[in-house]
């Protein structure tokens, strides 16, 4: 293009002045702070320019000016989104790390809105009237629920394995089987964390099996505690040989030496009812004699993230006290949440229906049969001119968290393919929505799993599906 005939269509760009009074961008200043309105506009007013002085993009200039409200309205509404956004999650993971973990339940996020909207005894001492400690908060009940004699509540089980190993092991050996040293999802790896922590790892046995033998001929006078990880996300099966906790505890006994295990998810029931095997809850490791047990707050527990410690009281007591806690501590949104969950389980039942972690892992074929249904037939109803082929189909939901790898829960899913759109094409529209809807392709279909979602978000997906077609087919 012409410079000067570059530089005439460049003045027929509006000014900022002009573009606020437009009865879109009026409204958009209605709903946004004008600083977010202002950016906008001269965003794309700058990219507006640039195009034209290169002369690019398809249309012709004066097309680009009347595609100028739209634009500017997209880019208003884009910058004031939140960075932080619900998400349907119909990936059918329950404890989903990426997508937040685990959903609090209704009680939780009540006590989160009393405790943090108004001030709290948080760090007083109501009885005396003067400071108190925040830990005091969960650890009744953690007491109660597991039967340990103490309790400790940390930012999370990283910085819970982290303290533990700082407190009882630094400059000394910690004595941990081959066949644990596992890498937890986030880069969590457990010798890195050994290190950082300033213990030094003592390996023992081979990946696939360790004795007991092993074990005790590791202890020397440097040993400062036998460890027990629970290896999460992974199993090894075949020619195997673990050794049980009982008997790492005598041996620890013999050598006076404390035993502790990293449980990794921490689960409070038992779950060999809904068809999960294999997971030790919290109780049953403490009953087993560990002297300190560490898990998280946010994987089969069902609540919010926070590591938990509980064990022997003088064990605890010296990570209390130990400098780097403070580094560590929990705030008062954690410990309402936490305690309110905490508080579900004494009565078990209580807290299978009301925890949704629970809840879904324990969701009956019925429901979740009843709800692909629902959701299959929302989606058919409003693709009058059956542009999607729509079905329902069994699939495999997992529950995720590194907990309970290589069980999967049979579930039912909602499956869609279309001539028109890709599956690609499909996942990433109903990802870009509001509020995105995440899934996943599998053999040609996307796929979203009932048991992920909410009732009251199907018809969220209706909507985001309904948009999707109305935005058109593959171009
Ligand atoms: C998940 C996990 C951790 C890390 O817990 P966070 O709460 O995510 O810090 C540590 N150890 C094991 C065995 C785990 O499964």
């Amino acid at each position: 293009m012409e410079r000067s005939s570059a530089q005439e269509i460049l003045r027929q760009i509006p000014g900022v002045d002009a573009i606020l009074l437009w009865e879109p961008v009026r409204e958009a200043l209605a709903r946004h702070p004008k600083k977010i309105v202002l950016e906008a506009i001269r965003e794309v007013l700058d990219e507006t320019r640039k195009a034209i002085l290169q002369n690019a993009g398809a249309g012709t200039p004066a097309a680009a000016i009347a595609g100028l409200p739209d634009l500017i309205v997209e880019r208003i509404e884009r910058l004031a989104q939140f960075t932080l956004r619900g998400v349907v999650n119909a990936t059918g993971i329950v404890i989903h790390t990426n997508l937040g973990r685990s959903l609090l339940a209704g009680c939780a996020v009540e006590r989160l809105r009393l405790m943090c909207g108004g001030y709290n005894n948080l760090e007083y001492d109501l009885e005396r009237g003067e400071r108190g400690s925040r830990y005091v908060h969960a650890e009744a009940i953690l007491r109660e629920l597991t039967g340990a004699e103490a309790a400790l509540v940390v930012n999370n089980n990283a910085g819970a394995v982290f303290l533990a190993l700082n407190t009882l092991a630094r400059g000394r050996e910690v004595v941990v089987s081959r066949g644990q040293l596992v890498e937890i999802g986030g880069s969590f790896r457990i010798p890195d964390v050994m290190t950082s922590s300033g213990a030094v790892l003592h390996e023992v046995g081979t990946t696939n099996r360790t004795h007991l033998r092993d074990y005790r001929a590791a202890i020397n006078e440097r040993t400062a505690l036998l460890m027990k990880v629970h290896t999460s996300n992974y199993r090894i099966v075949g020619f195997t040989a673990d050794v049980a906790l009982e008997d790492m505890v005598s041996l620890g006994r013999e050598h006076g030496l404390p035993v502790i295990e990293d449980l990794g998810s921490g689960c409070f029931v038992n779950l060999a009812p809904f068809g999960l095997h294999g997971e030790t809850t919290v109780q049953e490791t403490v009953r087993a004699g560990a002297d300190l047990v560490t898990f998280s707050g946010d994987k089969l527990l069902g609540g919010p993230q926070a590591g938990i410690m509980v064990g022997r009281r003088d064990i605890v007591e010296r990570c209390r006290k130990n400098p780097i806690t403070r580094a560590l501590r929990v705030d008062k949104m954690t410990l309402a949440a936490l305690e309110a969950t905490l508080r579900l389980y004494r009565d078990e039942r209580q807290a299978m229906d009301q925890i949704p972690t629970l809840r879904m892992i324990a969701a009956p074929a019925s429901e979740l049969e009843g709800r692909a249904e629902e959701l299959a037939g929302l989606i058919r109803g409003m693709d009058g001119s059956g542009v999607l082929e729509v079905k329902t189909m069994p699939g495999f939901s997992q529950v995720g968290g590194g907990s309970l790898p290589a069980q999967d829960l049979p579930t039912r899913v909602v499956a869609i393919r279309s001539d028109s759109f890709s599956p690609n094409r499909i996942e990433e529209m109903l990802r870009a929505g509001d509020p995105p809807v995440i899934g996943r392709i599998e053999s040609d279909f996307f796929i979203m799993d009932v048991r992920t979602i909410a009732p009251a978000e199907l018809d969220l997906i209706r909507h985001a599906v309904e948009r999707m077609l109305l935005a058109g087919a593959d171009k």
